[in-house]
């Protein structure tokens, strides 16, 4: 299963228990660089692939910036 990570919070998205948590950039960086070794080497790799996308702050910030103007 991918793993979905927002890198302005370092939050990734625990899909056991569908919440975000925090995860650190030094924690990722090594499943990325993991998951280009694999990709390149032409193995399964969806388990360790990182896609970014906006966390529930992201969400958040997006609904203050609609109800501040
Ligand atoms: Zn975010």
């Amino acid at each position: 299963m991918p793993l979905l990570y927002c890198h302005v919070h370092a939050r990734a998205f625990v899909q056991d228990h569908h919440h975000w948590t925090y995860l650190a950039h030094d924690t990722i960086h090594p499943l990325k660089r993991l998951y280009e070794m694999l990709h390149a080497a032409d193995i399964e790799t969806s388990d360790y692939q990182v896609i970014e996308t906006p966390c529930d702050q992201c969400e958040e910030s997006t609904r203050q910036h609609l109800r501040d103007h």
